[in-house]
């Protein structure tokens, strides 16, 4: 059959669609592979085999095939902006990002219709490992780790560097908040910390906030201060 296909292309009988694929987005895709490898190596309690290989398998395709792939579809500034305006497209970035995961996320508890796409990564209840961070279906990377950062492209246009920087950091706590052995650590107050990630993950809590901001405690923290 693939025989057949490839037969056919070459005759210039069906299209022949070159799909985008980003080194950069692989960079960062590689990185939080080996990244999930070494912090898994800090459990001390496993989830079932089949699960753990099961979820390994989404992290390798997701990280490594669908988040280069969309990386090569947003197109960045390639106008030179200052440090400073980096800095601030970089932060803008990482906010748009935590703002529209928390919609989704809660789309995704909240509509029966969503629910389905998010239950492989909920699997991880009692026992989460670093790795289940990216443990999530394809459709689910898509929505809610993708599609936060092509809005934010299309709004902010952030150069290569500040895009480079706003995914580094929210895959980077992405794993963090996954980590058990951090549980016990103090956080950054605006910030999801790991115990509270892994609450969710233990009794599915109306906290959807994740991975940085907290976007329940700064409300709070808003309307008490007035
Ligand atoms: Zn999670
Ligand atoms: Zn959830």
């Amino acid at each position: 059959m693939i025989g057949l296909i490839f037969f056919l292309m070459k005759q210039k009988m069906v299209p022949y669609v070159k799909i985008p694929f980003s080194t950069k987005g692989l960079q960062i895709g590689s990185a939080t592979v080996l990244a999930s490898a070494i912090l898994d190596q800090e459990q001390t309690e496993f989830p079932p085999n089949t699960l753990y290989a099961e979820g390994w398998t989404l992290v390798l395709f997701n990280l490594l095939y669908v988040g280069p792939v969309i990386y090569a579809c947003v197109q960045p500034s390639y106008m030179a902006k200052s440090l400073f305006r980096n800095v601030l497209d970089t932060c803008s970035m990482v906010v748009i990002h935590s703002g529209l995961y928390n919609v989704v996320h809660r789309i995704m508890h909240r509509v029966r219709a969503f629910r389905p796409i998010h239950n492989i990564h909920h699997q991880f209840k009692d026992v989460v490992v670093s790795s289940s961070a990216n443990a999530v279906s394809v459709q689910e990377f898509l929505w809610a780790y993708m599609m936060p950062f092509v809005v934010g492209v299309h709004l902010i246009h952030p150069t290569e560097s500040a895009l480079f920087a706003s995914t580094s950091i929210v895959s980077a706590f992405n794993l963090l908040v996954h980590s058990p052995h951090l549980s016990t650590q103090k956080w950054i107050s605006w910030f999801v910390s790991p115990s509270e990630h892994l609450t969710h993950h233990k009794t599915r809590t109306p906290s959807y906030s994740a991975p940085t901001f907290h976007w329940g405690r700064i409300w709070s923290k808003v309307t008490h201060a007035k």
